[in-house]
Formats: structure tokens, C-alpha cells, sequence
């Protein structure tokens, strides 16, 4: 018996067609790709919904619980694997909340394209094919949410998009890619732990703001952000997270009113914890209430403590779970 698919399509270049006006928009949905790839119904039965034909900047983290919930509902009525269709700008984030919503071993991969669907060279359908064997192979299981394009396999939580237009724009700085799909199967490498589901049940993330420390930044703007409402911020620092030496109080004077988060700005690696003494440093911020990102990106950083948010401001409970990322 063929293993059970559902291929959620959210919309993406993957799906995008030139219109009159000019320039592409998204346009088709599930049925439309998975119909131009003859091969995946053979390799599954395949179930294809289109909740949202949408650009990904356009994408919420509501939309994103909701898809997360789908696929909970899915995998309880027996699908064996789900492949979730989007634009690729972002992907890193949408994979991460779904690697932290959604509980069980079945495999969730997401997948998308650099080139719009008429495009010559299209990388559309051989990344929704490629997706498609991930998810199905037994392999897969267990290893939460994944990320296919260009037949690379990336984890989640190291994923980045690191290049505005090549199909080879996906990247996992700090690690590499688990694996690859090779002669149709995906080869692993490297198998990762899952980390604590945080689940639906809760609803979306809380609003967090996310801030970048800059050269000559005269703090205004982290200065504004405990009065906007925002229940916790991220702020990417400089390095291994450090900041002008006049911004350490501003952010202890904002960490005592909201959960404040230390990410660096450096494409990858760890923030540090005891290794810089100067005022403005990860050991001067951490002493102020910052907690440490462990080597989680600003942009994952600000998802999971979003939905910490939903449960606990307990400084220690965070700090904890940030502490799993190191
Ligand atoms: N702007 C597009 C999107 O994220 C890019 C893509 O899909 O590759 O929807």
C-alpha cells in the first residue's frame, strides 16, 4: 500500500505565473503541482489543499498555527507525511515554528522554488518531488520538520535563506545540510534531537520585537519598544553579541520590563556567555536580565520565545529553554 501525502500549498514563486499587469504572482494551488509531477502519484496517495495562495512575506503566525493544526489533524486521521508548499523568503521561520508546533514523528518538509513556475530550468517540481520522497521515506521519521530544495535536507532550526536568487539559496551555516536526496531517497548524514514541542493548543506567538544592534545606533528605537505593546524582544548584537557600551542600560532598563533575548547579528555561530568583559558585552548584557540565544538566529529566537511568551514571562523558564540551543 502506498504511504498517505498531504501537500498543503500556502503559494510562493513555486506557484507563480506572469500576469498582464506585470511581474509574477501566485497563482497556482496543490492540485495544479502536483499535476504537473507525474511521478509523485506513484510514490503516494496524494491528499492536495490550497488554504492560502499567498507571497510569504505575507504570511502570518497565525496562518502558520492554523497550518500546524492541520497537519495535527492529519497525521491523527493517519497521514503518513505532509509536504507544506511556500515562498521560499520565509521559509527558516515558517520550518521553525512548524518544528516547534507540531508534535509526532511523521515527517513535515517544506519546500518552495527560486524560479516562478514557467520559468526555464523551473525548480519547482523537482523540489516538490524531492520533498515528497523525503516525507514518505521511514527514514524521515522523527527528525520534526525539514527543509528540501536544490535536494538538500536541512534541520529546522540551522536552515537560512542565504541568497536572494539561486535554486542553492538554502544553506544551514553552522552545521550543513543533514542530508540528501540521492537516486530518489534522502541519504542522512547527520540524524538531530528533537527539541520539547510547545504545541497549538496555546494559539500563536506572542508579539516580539526583533532589533539589530548597528554601528552608531543612538538607541532610540530599543528605547521605544517596551511602550508598543510587545511582550518580549530579540535583539541581534554585534559579534558574539555585543552592544555600544550606552545601550547595556537601555536594554537592562527594557529586560525588567519584557523578556529581552541576546542574538547575535553574525550570519551563524553561538552568542557568548563568559568570555567578553567590557560594558556592552554577553557577559555585562546577561548580568543586566538578557537571556542568551544559544546559536539560534534573531529570526528563530524571536519565534521561540513568541511562544514561550503564550505560557510563562518567568525569566528562568526561558532562559531554560533557550538553554536546549547551545
Ligand atoms: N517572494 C517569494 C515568496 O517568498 C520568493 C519565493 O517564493 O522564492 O513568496
Amino acid at each position: 500500500m502506498k504511504p498517505r501525502l498531504l501537500i498543503l500549498s500556502l503559494g510562493g514563486t513555486i506557484t507563480m505565473v506572469p500576469t498582464e499587469a506585470g511581474g509574477i504572482t501566485p497563482k497556482l494551488g496543490a492540485a495544479e503541482l502536483v499535476a504537473s509531477v507525474p511521478a509523485l502519484a506513484e510514490l503516494a496517495e496524494i491528499e492536495a489543499e490550497s488554504p492560502l495562495r499567498v507571497a510569504s512575506p505575507s504570511l502570518t503566525l497565525a496562518d502558520l498555527v492554523a497550518v500546524a493544526q492541520r497537519l495535527e489533524a492529519a497525521f491523527a486521521a493517519g497521514v503518513d507525511g505532509a509536504v507544506v508548499v511556500q515562498g521560499t523568503d520565509t521559509i527558516e521561520e515558517s520550518a521553525f515554528l512548524l518544528d516547534l508546533l507540531v508534535a509526532g514523528d511523521q515527517p513535515v518538509v517544506v519546500t518552495g522554488a527560486m524560479r516562478g513556475a514557467d520559468a526555464p530550468g523551473a525548480d519547482g517540481p523537482a523540489n516538490l518531488l524531492a520533498a515528497a520522497r523525503v516525507a514518505v521515506a521511514p527514514e524521515s521519521r522523527g527528525l520534526g520538520t525539514l527543509v528540501v530544495l536544490n535536494y538538500d535536507v536541512h534541520a529546522a532550526r540551522f536552515v537560512q535563506k542565504s541568497h536572494t536568487a539561486l535554486p542553492s539559496a538554502f544553506l544551514s551555516p553552522l552545521t550543513g545540510s543533514i542530508g540528501t536526496v540521492i537516486e530518489g531517497r534522502p541519504c542522512y548524514y547527520a540524524r538531530i534531537e528533537r527539541q520539547p514541542c510547545l504545541g497549538t493548543a496555546a494559539g500563536p506567538p506572542e508579539p516580539v520585537a526583533l532589533l539589530r544592534a548597528t554601528m552608531g545606533d543612538d538607541t532610540r528605537l530599543m528605547a521605544a519598544v517596551a511602550d508598543l505593546g510587545y511582550a518580549g524582544a530579540v535583539i541581534e548584537g554585534m559579534g558574539a553579541g555585543h552592544v555600544h557600551a550606552d545601550a547595556a542600560p537601555v536594554l537592562e532598563a527594557l529586560a525588567e520590563r519584557i523578556p529581552v533575548v541576546l542574538a547575535s547579528r553574525v550570519m551563524t555561530g553561538p552568542v557568548f556567555t563568559k568570555t567578553y568583559g567590557y560594558p556592552g558585552a554577553e557577559i555585562d548584557l546577561i548580568g543586566r536580565g538578557l537571556v542568551p540565544s544559544g546559536y539560534l538566529s534573531g529570526l528563530k529566537a524571536r519565534l521561540l520565545l513568541g511562544l514561550l511568551l503564550r505560557q510563562t514571562r518567568d525569566r528562568a523558564v526561558i532562559a531554560e529553554a533557550f538553554a536546549s540551543y547551545r
